[in-house]
């Protein structure tokens, strides 16, 4: 999506939006989605990477690699939900020795084959010893709250940040659940 600037030639130009979901459980995807129609007016006004907004935190070395990469492409961040913000549900892990975990999962839980290991295909990234919210790795432009924020708050947050505003939510917008 994107909306309409004018550059130094007083040209118009589109701005691009991204996403990506890290630690997350798309919930606030499905959020931003249901701006539904309005969806179409945005994309109208769109054109390559002005805006990134983040779904979810760290919890392994893949999720780090991509938001580096993300961020070195974007030039405004979002974080968008409680997992970017502070790592929401997922850093209930937080609590527990990552090593603790995995051996209670894949050894000694209830029901569990007697073929059942720990996975250790070099292939699988690496679990981070505590899940971390983005800011923690790289800078965060904005952050965008609520698990999810609503579409209400998606739609007013990305028409300030595409009209050149300082997104600003309102109490009717801002929530933190
Ligand atoms: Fe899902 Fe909530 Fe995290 Fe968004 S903030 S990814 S809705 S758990």
């Amino acid at each position: 999506m994107s909306a309409v600037l004018v550059d130094a030639a007083h040209e118009p130009r589109k701005l691009k939006v991204a996403t990506v979901s890290l630690a997350g459980c798309f919930g606030c995807h499905t959020s931003f989605l249901d701006i539904d129609e309005r969806l179409l007016a945005l994309i109208k006004q769109i054109g390559t990477c002005d805006i990134g907004l983040i779904e979810g935190g760290l919890c392994n070395s893949e999720n780090v690699l991509v938001l580096r990469a993300f961020r070195a492409h974007c030039k405004t961040l979002v974080a968008m939900g409680a997992c970017a913000i502070n790592g929401g549900l997922p850093a209930e892990r937080n609590r527990f020795d990552v090593g603790v975990l995995l051996e209670e999962v894949y050894h000694h839980r209830e029901g569990l084959s007697a073929e059942s290991a720990i996975p250790n295909d070099p292939e699988l990234p690496l679990l981070l010893q505590q899940v971390r919210p983005i800011h923690a790795v790289v800078h965060v432009d904005y952050f965008l709250p609520g698990c999810p924020p609503s579409a209400d708050a998606f739609w007013s947050f990305l028409n300030d940040l595409m009209a050149g505003r300082t997104p600003h939510l309102g109490h009717a917008l801002m929530h933190y659940d």
